[in-house]
């Protein structure tokens, strides 16, 4: 009867269910030191993204692989997007008053 047409649009649902939580091959993202000026590439995991209410206390945050240093650089909107499209632990500042 009907019965493999069912199964067939379950199978596209499932398939739409997951189709906006995509997860990405291994993102790295560049990134600079200016304490010891060094270049390299950090993995999602390395980095922090943080944002505020507005765009001044919206920044990301690493720990220099190098030196150790910690971090920190503004995120414009295209850097937010970049970030969390790419797996990157968003924390949201957001106090709402
Ligand atoms: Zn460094």
């Amino acid at each position: 009867m009907s019965d493999s047409a069912t199964s067939g649009v379950r199978g596209i649902s499932v398939a739409a269910a997951f189709a906006g939580m995509r997860s990405v091959a291994p993102v790295v993202f560049r990134a600079g030191c200016p304490d010891c000026r060094g270049r390299f590439e950090l993995a999602a995991g390395a980095l922090r993204l943080a944002i505020g209410a507005s765009s001044r206390t919206t920044f990301y945050s690493f720990t220099c692989p190098e030196c150790g240093a910690a971090v920190r650089k503004p995120a414009g909107e295209r850097v937010v997007e970049l970030l969390t499209g790419g797996g990157v632990r968003t924390l949201r500042l957001h106090s709402t008053v």
